[in-house]
């Protein structure tokens, strides 16, 4: 599976993403950024964002 990325435009800094990714993967600073390196590729941050927010390129 393809790892996501956040349109940070889009982001409403609710940090959802951030508290529930299993793998710890996904920093907050007021807005999400995924860290590629930790990714498992799950897309529970995907199906979660409220926005729409964290797309997965080519899907
Ligand atoms: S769930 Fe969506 S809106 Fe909320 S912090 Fe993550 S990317 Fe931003
Ligand atoms: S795809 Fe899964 S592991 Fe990767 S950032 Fe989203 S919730 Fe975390």
């Amino acid at each position: 599976m393809v790892k996501p990325e956040v349109n940070r435009d889009s982001c409403l800094g609710c940090s959802g993403c951030f508290t529930i990714c299993p793998a710890n993967a996904i920093e907050f600073d007021g807005k999400a950024t995924i860290i590629k390196e930790r990714c498992i590729s799950c897309h529970t941050c995907v199906n979660y964002c409220p926005v729409g927010a964290i797309v997965v390129e080519g899907e």
